[in-house]
């Protein structure tokens, strides 16, 4: 489960599998942020020179080759949630933390979490019979790829089945794929369909062969897509080998994520349990990855009608779909989902002047196998990081809030240590957290990408220039934005324009950011570097890889940990926080506009009211600058009784304080505690994963979902219904300014 993992896929081959993208903000005030001396965004002038001052000295810290220890040290044993390799991990992270001077503990969960009880049986029963192999093989060049504790080929959640049927291909098994097959009179009810990876998550593409009454489901990566097509395979490149298969959960985690029989609570003691018939999150079919090696046996034989429009993949042969009685498939796996602990690994720096405002910083630690890449560079990064926190706090540092460091578990089952975490901490976190920063894959390679509420996309942008891209020399946000003009088209490079500011995404679902934002409403940022990333969840993403290909040189983890740090500690110190709504009213009109386009072309244009939430979003965008302009009175007042010393200055702060609250108190907003429609837990009216969209957001995501199921009652309420968060939105910052 990963964003990141798509992003770097994105630019290879998952092009526009984003249905939109940021809007590019060409305001004069981003101008200014070039400058290197310019005041931080939320500082008085002497506290900026302050709060560089203690960045300069953090970013003196993280080391590449303190990173390349932690990450031999985290990837010397597959580590899977739940099993004593996985504990030891925990361990370790910890007792970095405290050697580093942190304060931190294991926090415990019990938990539903899937294993293999006996690998899968796959086989060919007819035209021939023949049984696939199912076992990514040992790589004499990396060690660890022999282990014997690497877990079989699974996906996690996959119900136990003993299934033979004939077989369908159905290309990426998503709706349109399905749609196209029954215009062939291509029918899935009652066999296997086998499904290429990408374009979605795995979960859906599970889901979606379940709904078409599939009895099985079969995931392979395609050549095309993730292996040879692009480019030298492992252990010559970075690219997947013939027989290395993607693992995977397919917990229906556009649901509602974490663990699947305590949703909305956490997994502890006392907690009452549901069924597991109850669990709208398990799939209720076996489901099993394979490699394109394996996936070439059953396909070749495939008769009936040839590739459809986009079905053809990069085996040498024309693809067939296939649903003939002569070509069948024997599918039986074997699973043990059990109740299992987990240990999030917590770490809590005391805030000074405001304690009880809190700061979230998480990886996950957790891996299918070895998981160099995902997640351990990032686990690598975070341990550097809270080593540059320690050696500010001997130096006499305090923050002004509090930060915590968080290093969860089971996120690859479906983002489980971080949301019973949030989960168990709702209440706190919805008066207290400022934002939750994830990092889950800090490195692939050296393409740096994010994806963030809109609040943030002005301190990403500031920090991003603040921070040395390795390979380059240049900053990490010049790198960023020159790497992106290369992907785009002559027009929009001309001489003359100025360059675009480097996108950021809108979050979906895909990392443990999802519970904080789309459940309880917390400001949140994802963010890595990708590349060319060919052995996502297979064994060999290790530390070989990493040496080898990822980042031979360790420097872009230790750069993580700069980045990472530097815009934790802005946000931790900032007497104002840099929340900005007005981007957030810009991105919500780029949402509305994309929507109302796809209403047209399906003639649903006049079933909900657009006006009403452009409206929302133009009383926000006038709220933010009110609420802006107030700000920096407020801060230009701090600054002066500084220099008369006179008594304004603890009003100003407490002002500032009443103002900061509203940044928060706006974002939580824009949830809604009845939730999606259908999905509860789900209750952010902006962001969330759509049924079908996998990792990507669905913006807005009831009005889009009601176009998709053209149902005019759904849309008009959803319209209503995002109209009075944002209005609630904006009504939160107006309530946090005071009249002069
Ligand atoms: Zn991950």
């Amino acid at each position: 489960m990963k964003t990141t993992w798509m992003r770097a896929a994105a630019a290879l081959f998952l092009v526009n599998q984003l249905f939109f993208s940021a809007p590019v903000v060409t305001r004069a005030q981003d101008a200014t942020a070039t400058t290197q001396a310019a005041t931080l965004d939320g500082y008085t002038p002497d506290e900026s020179a302050a709060e560089r001052a203690l960045e300069d000295r953090f970013r003196a810290v993280p080391r590449a080759d303190g990173a390349r220890e932690h990450l031999r040290q985290l990837t010397k044993e597959a580590h899977l949630a739940g099993t004593p390799e996985d504990y030891q991990t925990a361990l370790y992270v910890r007792d970095r933390l405290r050697e580093y001077g942190l304060s931190a503990e294991l926090r415990e969960y019990q938990v539903l979490l899937p294993y293999p009880r006996t690998p899968t049986l796959l086989e060919l029963v007819a035209p021939r019979r023949e049984r696939l192999a199912l076992k990514e093989a040992a790589i004499p060049e990396d060690p660890t790829s022999s282990s014997p504790k690497i877990v079989p080929l699974y996906n996690g959640y996959s119900a136990t089945g003993d299934v033979t049927a004939p077989l369908v291909y159905v290309n990426y098994g998503l709706p349109a794929d399905y749609d196209a097959l029954k215009k062939l009179n291509v029918d899935v009810r009652g066999k296997i369909v086998i499904a290429r990876y990408g374009h979605s998550y795995r979960g859906v593409k599970a889901r979606v062969a379940e709904e078409n009454g599939a009895v099985g489901c079969i995931i392979y990566s395609d050549p095309a897509d993730d292996g040879y097509m692009q480019g030298d395979v492992y252990p010559q490149g970075p690219w997947r080998p013939e027989t290395s298969a993607q693992r995977g959960s397919v917990q229906y985690g556009f649901i509602y994520p974490g663990d699947p029989l305590t949703p909305g609570t956490p997994a502890i003691p006392g907690t009452p349990r549901i069924s597991r018939e109850q669990a709208a999150s398990l799939p209720k079919l076996p489901v099993q990855p394979i490699s394109y090696g394996d996936a070439r046996r059953l396909l070749e034989p495939l008769r009936g009608p040839v590739r459809p429009n986009g079905f053809q993949g990069g085996l040498p042969f024309p693809y067939h779909v296939g649903g003939t009685p002569d070509v069948r498939v024997h599918l039986k796996t074997d699973m043990d989902i059990r109740t299992a602990t987990i240990w999030d690994v917590i770490a809590r720096i005391e805030g000074d002047a405001e304690k009880d405002r809190w700061l979230v910083l998480g990886n996950h630690r957790d891996a299918w196998v070895f998981g160099a890449v995902d997640p351990n560079s990032g686990t690598a990064a975070l341990l550097e990081l809270a080593r540059g926190f320690g050696e500010l706090l001997k130096q006499g540092w305090k923050p002004r809030r509090t930060i915590y460091l968080c290093s969860w578990d089971a996120e690859e089952q479906g983002l489980i240590g971080s949301t019973e975490w949030a989960e168990e901490n709702a209440n706190d976190l919805k008066e207290k957290a400022v934002a939750y920063l994830n990092v889950d894959v800090a490195v692939a390679g050296p393409n740096y990408s994010a994806s963030s509420t809109p609040t943030l996309w002005r301190l990403i942008r500031a920090a991003t220039r603040d921070v040395r891209d390795p390979k380059t020399g240049k900053s990490v946000y010049q790198a960023w934005q020159e790497h992106e003009r290369e992907g785009q088209p002559e027009a929009d490079t001309e001489a003359g324009t100025s360059p675009r500011e480097a996108r950021i995404d809108p979050l979906g679902f895909g990392s443990d950011y999802t519970a904080f934002l789309e459940h309880l409403g917390v400001t949140s940022l994802d963010m890595g570097f990708g590349g060319d990333y060919g052995v996502y969840h297979s064994a060999y993403d290790s530390f070989t890889w990493m040496s080898k290909f990822g980042d031979p040189s360790f420097a872009y983890h230790a750069a993580m940990a700069q980045l990472w740090g530097t815009i934790a500690l802005r946000l931790a110190d900032a007497p104002a926080l840099p929340h900005d709504y007005g981007d957030y009213a810009d991105q919500i009109r780029d949402f509305v506009n994309e929507t109302v386009k796809t209403a047209q072309r399906r003639k649903l244009a006049d079933s909900f009211d657009a006006k009403a939430i452009l409206d929302a979003a133009k009383e926000l965008s006038d709220e933010a600058a009110r609420t802006r302009a107030q700000r920096d009175e407020l801060l230009d007042t701090v600054a002066r009784s500084r220099v008369r010393a006179d008594d304004t200055h603890p009003r100003a702060v407490a002002r500032l304080r009443k103002l900061n609250d509203s940044l928060l108190a706006a974002e939580r907003a824009l949830t809604d505690p009845t939730g999606l429609r259908g999905r509860p837990w789900y209750q952010h009216q902006i962001y969330a994963p759509g049924f079908y969209t996998g990792y990507a957001a669905q913006p807005l995501p009831d009005l889009r979902q009601a176009i998709d199921d053209r149902n005019t009652a759904n849309a008009r309420e959803a319209a209503q219904r995002i109209a009075a968060a944002i209005r609630r939105a904006a009504q939160a910052l107006r309530d946090g300014r005071e009249s002069n």
